[in-house]
C-alpha cells in the first residue's frame, strides 16, 4: 500500500477506536484481540517452544482444577468485549487436548455473535473435531506445521508414532480446506533444522484458500537455546519464494494484522511472514494473552501479568473484572520486540510460549 493510504487508513482506524471509545495503552495501542490459552499441556514436543530434555514425557502441567472453567473464561470475556476486545484465538498449549473445546467454541460465539473466534492447534487431534468446530461457530484455524518430512517430523516433535503422526496433520489440512474459507499453515523455519524445506511448505499449499505463513524463530522463554545465528530473516525466506513465481502484496485483513501477505499470481493462495525478529511491530500491538490459569498477560515476553484467576475467584463483580483489566491495559508500556538488544540481558525469568499461549 502506498505511504499516503496507510496514513489515511490509520488516521480512520484511530477515529473509529475513539469512536469505539476502546481503552489505550501509554503508547496509544488498543486492546483488540486476545490469544486465548485453554490448556498449557501439549502432546508434542517442539524443540522452539517446548523442549523435551526440559518437558519429559510425564512432565506436570497445571492440575485441572487451577485451570480457568470454561465459565470463568466466558466471564472473562465478556468483560473484555466493551473494553474493545473483537477477536480470540483459541490456544494454548495444544488446545484440542481440553474436552470439550467446540462448547467452549459455541457459549463464546452465543455469547458474543460478534467477536471474530480461531484456533491454532498442531493438527494432530483436529480432524475428528472439524465439524463439531464449524458448526460452533468457529471463523478460522492455523495449523502448525515444521515439515513434510515423516522422519524429521517425528524427530522435531518427538511424538510417539504409535499415536499417529504427520500423515494426520496433512490430512486434517485438507480437510479444514474443505470446510474453512481459508486456512493458515504456520512453520518455523530454523537455519540447520528444516530450512531447506520452505520452498516444499509454500508449493504444497499454492492453491486458493490456504496461507502458508513463516515465523521467525523467536526467543520467548528461556529454555528453547534461541540463538540469533538460528533465526532464518523473514527477507531471506522472502527473496527465495519470490524465486517460485510472481507475487503480489497484500493489504492487511484487519488492523494490527502480524503478517505481511503476499498473494501467489499463479494458482492462488498466499503465504505470509511474521517478524518479530528482524522487523518488530510492537507500536501496533493490540493483543492480550490469557494463560489456562487466568493471568492476563500484555506481551509474549512479560515476566508479570494480572492474576483474574485470584479476582474472579475472590468473588469479584463484573464491573470490577472491567475495571482491573482496563487499568492493567492502560498502564500498558512494553516494547520488548523493539528493545530487543538492549534488554535480552534482563529477561531471564520470562514465561514460556505453551504457558502464556502462542
Ligand atoms: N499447539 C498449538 C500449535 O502448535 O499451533 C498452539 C500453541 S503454539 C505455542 C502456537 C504457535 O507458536 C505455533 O505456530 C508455534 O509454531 C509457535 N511458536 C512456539 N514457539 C515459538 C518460537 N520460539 N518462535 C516462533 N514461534 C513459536
Ligand atoms: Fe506443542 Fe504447539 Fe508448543 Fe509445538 S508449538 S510444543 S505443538 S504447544
Amino acid at each position: 500500500m502506498p505511504g499516503g493510504c496507510i496514513q489515511a487508513f490509520k488516521a480512520l482506524q484511530d477515529l473509529w477506536d475513539q469512536v469505539l471509545m476502546m481503552i489505550q495503552d501509554r503508547l496509544g495501542r488498543v486492546f483488540r484481540d486476545l490469544r486465548l490459552s485453554v490448556v498449557d499441556a501439549c502432546n508434542l514436543r517442539c524443540p522452539y517452544c517446548l523442549p523435551v530434555d526440559a518437558f519429559p514425557e510425564n512432565h506436570a502441567f497445571l492440575p485441572m482444577e487451577d485451570r480457568l472453567s470454561f465459565d470463568e473464561i466466558l466471564r472473562l470475556v465478556q468483560a473484555f468485549v466493551p473494553l474493545g476486545l473483537r477477536k480470540v484465538k483459541l490456544t494454548g498449549g495444544e488446545p484440542l487436548l481440553r474436552p470439550g473445546l467446540a462448547d467452549l467454541a459455541r457459549s463464546l460465539k452465543a455469547q458474543s455473535p460478534g467477536l471474530e473466534l480461531g484456533l491454532i492447534s498442531n493438527g494432530t487431534l483436529l480432524e475428528e473435531h472439524l465439524p463439531a468446530l464449524r458448526a460452533a461457530g468457529l471463523d478460522s484455524i492455523t495449523i502448525s506445521l515444521d515439515t513434510l518430512r515423516p522422519d524429521r517430523w517425528r524427530a522435531l516433535t518427538g511424538r510417539d508414532p504409535r499415536h499417529g503422526g504427520l500423515a494426520r496433520v496433512l490430512s486434517a489440512i485438507e480437510a479444514a480446506a474443505g470446510i474453512f474459507p481459508l486456512i493458515k499453515v504456520n512453520m518455523v523455519p530454523i537455519r540447520g533444522l528444516n530450512e531447506d524445506e520452505i520452498e516444499a511448505m509454500a508449493l504444497r499449499w499454492r492453491r486458493p484458500g490456504l496461507a502458508v505463513r513463516f515465523i521467525e524463530f523467536m526467543d520467548v522463554g528461556t529454555l528453547n537455546r534461541w540463538r540469533r545465528d538460528q533465526v532464518i530473516p523473514s527477507s531471506e525466506v522472502r527473496e527465495r519464494l519470490f524465486r517460485l513465481g510472481p507475487m503480489l502484496p497484500l493489504p492487511a485483513r484487519h488492523p494490527g494484522e502480524t503478517a505481511e501477505r503476499w498473494g501467489w499470481v499463479k494458482g492462488g493462495g498466499e503465504v505470509g511472514f511474521i517478524s518479530s525478529i528482524t522487523e518488530p511491530f510492537c507500536g501496533d500491538c493490540s493483543r492480550a494473552r490469557l494463560s489456562a490459569e487466568g493471568i492476563l498477560y500484555p506481551c509474549l515476553f512479560s515476566r508479570r501479568g494480572l492474576d483474574l484467576r485470584a479476582l474472579l475467584r475472590s468473588g469479584a463483580k463484573d464491573a470490577e473484572l472491567e475495571d482491573a483489566v482496563a487499568s492493567f491495559w492502560q498502564g500498558r508500556e512494553d516494547r520488548y520486540s523493539e528493545q530487543r538488544e538492549a534488554a535480552s540481558g534482563m529477561l531471564r525469568d520470562r514465561i514460556e510460549m505453551f504457558a502464556i499461549g502462542g
